[in-house]
This record gives structure tokens, sequence and C-alpha cells, in this order.
């Protein structure tokens, strides 16, 4: 989920926000000052009721955020990196690098977003009572906070893989069977059904067949495109389990591209590109400088270099730094090793033996390892 910007940083985590969670805040808020308040308070000040419609979605909003830092704050005490939050559309999404390792820890961390939300749901409860359920604007924002907060915490927890439920359903099969791939297969079905079923339901509201009332036929539509988003991401887990099965058996040192051919960080890239025949823009080489390993250069880079100025540019001044490099064992497995790239937002590691390169590993050559070709493997988050 790519963040347009940055909202702030809360326990080290970067809280981001994308464009499209705009859309979800001015439907939340249009539904509260359009629909809700207005039709329970028809006498109050417009301008009243909107404040409170955009309080209320901010809070909402809030409250989403901080089911997602339970989730991160877990996976953290289990020493899972957490790359960032960020709200779109449908909600909030944790990107967090690995899977646990352990089946209670991922149920641990799975069940703590909705746990908070109902936790909120409590807290707001109770404001609502404090309030003595005043027949007053801000007791019906206590009420709708509280509901809604509810409403999440429910939700999430159907059995549906990738959503939290669906993550907890995998755990305790996970926990009980020993068997993670086919618990995760179990759990990922159950993630499409759930699916379908939401836009089956939501196919029926849209042609305004009534189960126990009658239904907005926009809440239809917005059935199916949930339904549409679950289904994309359970089909995205199957993919990734179907790479961490093909490759988390496989050590490095059986796909890596040994020896990769030594520059000098002096190395003007004209010298560089003489020496590199027949030309092959995917052919990476290792920059050192006094026998020390300092980066990765690609023929492309090199190349992509303006002929004028190929006497010029030494191949120090391209090569992709060592610490942005990850450096692996040749022991490593390769799934390990493209989660940790993922990790460190790279797509190129070094394979590093007594200190020295002995070869290095694509993030593509890796995903073709794992028969996807050149699919792209789907982001992990929650
Ligand atoms: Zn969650």
């Amino acid at each position: 989920m790519r963040q347009n910007f940055r909202l702030a940083t809360v326990f080290g985590i970067p809280i981001g926000i994308n464009f499209s969670w705009f859309l979800a805040l001015a439907f939340v808020v249009g539904l509260l000052a359009t629909g809700v308040f207005p039709q329970a308070f028809p006498s109050h000040a417009r301008w009243v009721l909107w404040l409170l419609a955009l309080t209320t979605g901010l809070i909402f909003f809030a409250s989403i955020l901080l089911h997602e830092v339970a989730h991160s704050l877990i996976a953290r005490l289990f020493g899972i990196p957490v790359r960032s939050i960020t709200l779109f559309i449908f909600g909030g999404i944790a990107q967090i690098t690995k899977e646990a390792s352990r089946s209670w820890q991922e149920l641990v961390m799975a069940a703590a977003g909705p746990a908070t939300s109902i936790l909120l749901s409590g807290f707001f409860l109770g404001l609502w009572q404090a309030g003595g359920r005043a027949d007053t604007p801000v007791s019906l924002m206590w009420q709708w906070l509280w509901l809604i907060n509810l409403g999440v915490g429910i939700f999430n927890m159907a059995p549906a893989f990738p959503m939290d439920g669906g993550r907890v359903l995998r755990s305790a099969l996970w926990g009980i069977t020993g068997n993670y791939y086919r618990s995760t297969r179990i759990a990922i079905s159950m993630g499409r059904g759930f699916a379908y079923v939401l836009m089956a339901v939501g196919a029926l509201m849209l042609l305004r067949v009534s189960f126990f009332g009658t239904f907005d036929p926009f809440e239809g539509l917005w059935l199916i495109i949930i339904g549409l988003f679950l289904d994309g991401a359970a089909r995205s887990s199957g993919l990734q389990l179907r790479v961490q099965q093909a490759l988390n058996k496989l050590p490095l040192r059986d796909v890596m591209q040994s020896g990769p051919p030594e520059l000098a960080v002096d190395d003007t890239v004209a010298a560089a590109l003489a020496e590199a025949y027949p030309p092959d823009d995917s052919r990476v080489h290792a920059v050192g400088q006094d026998a020390r390993f300092v980066g990765l250069v690609s023929e492309h880079m090199l190349r992509s270099v303006p002929p004028d100025r190929r006497m010029a540019t030494r191949v120090g001044d391209l090569a992709l730094p060592a610490s942005r490099i990850a450096p692996f064992s040749p022991q490593t497995d390769a799934f390990t090793a493209l989660q940790e790239m993922e990790t460190r937002e790279t797509s190129v590691g070094a394979v590093v033996e007594n200190g020295v390169v002995i070869g290095f590993v694509r993030r593509e050559a890796l995903l073709a390892a794992a028969g996807l070709g050149a699919a792209t493997p789907p982001r992990r988050g929650r």
C-alpha cells in the first residue's frame, strides 16, 4: 500500500495516509452529517451537525489506527519488524514483513486488533452510559462509535484469511495439526468463500431483494467492492504461500549467481563497460575498494550514464551501497532472504562468506526459482 503522505511516527512506526482514505472519510462524514445526525436532530443547526460528523469520523479513523498499532506492537514484541501503518479506503493496514514463527504468536498478533476494537467499543459504550444516554448529538456520537467499533471488531474476526479472524483460524489449526501449509490453505479457502458470500449478498442488495427491511443499493455495491478486495487479498496470500513452500528449504548457495565480476570504486564507467562484453544488462558487478566490499552495480546502471559522461563518472558514484544490500550467509534459505529484502526495500542481496562476497541474489531470480516467473509477489500486510 503506497503511502501518499506521512502523518506521524508512533513508537518508531511511520503512519501514512493513502489518498483513497479521504474518500472513506468523506463517505463516513457525509453519511453522518446528512443522514444519522439530522434524522435524530432535525432542528439543530446544520453546521453543528457537520462539525460533530467530522469529529465522529476522525475519532472512528483514530480507532482504526489504534487497531493497527495493536497488531504492530505485538509483532514488535515478538521481534517481527513492522515497516509502516497505512490508512486507506478499506481501513488500515500494517506492513508486517514476516510471518510469526510460532502459532501462538500469530494468534496473539492477529487477535490483538479485534480485541482493541472491542475494548474501544466498550470505552465508547461507557461514555454513552456516563452521559445518561441523553438525547443529544454528542450522546449519539458515543453511541455510533460504540456500535461501529463493535462492528469492526466482529467483522475482522470473520474466519476469512488474510483478515484477522482468518489468521486466528490458521494459527489455531496450525497449533493443533502442526501443518502450517495445510492450515493456511484451509484459511485462504475460507477467505475466498467469505469474499464470495459478501459479493452475493451485495448483489442481492443491489437488486433490492429484501431479506429483513430495505437496503440502500449503494451499500450493496460497497459489499461487492469489499468482497472483490478480499478475494484478491486471499489469492495473493495463496501465491505468497506457494513462494514460501518453494523457497524455504532452498539455500542461497544453490540459487545465487556466484563470483560477481569485481570492479574498483575508482574505475570509470567507460572502462567498466569496455570490459563488459558481450553486453548483458542483467549482469551485476561487485564493487570493491582495497579488497573491501562497497556495493553492487548492474550493467544497466552503468549503461544509463550518457556516453559523453562515462569517462568522468566513477563506478563508486553509481553503486548501490552495501548498507542498502541485505547480506546473507550461503546457508540462508531463499524465502528468508526474500522477506529480508522486502523489509529493506531492496531487490538485491549479497551472499557473504568469511567477509568475502561470493555471490549475489536478485529478487526476480528468487521468484523465478519459485516458479512464478516475472509475477510480482504480494506485499504482506494486515
Ligand atoms: Zn486487524
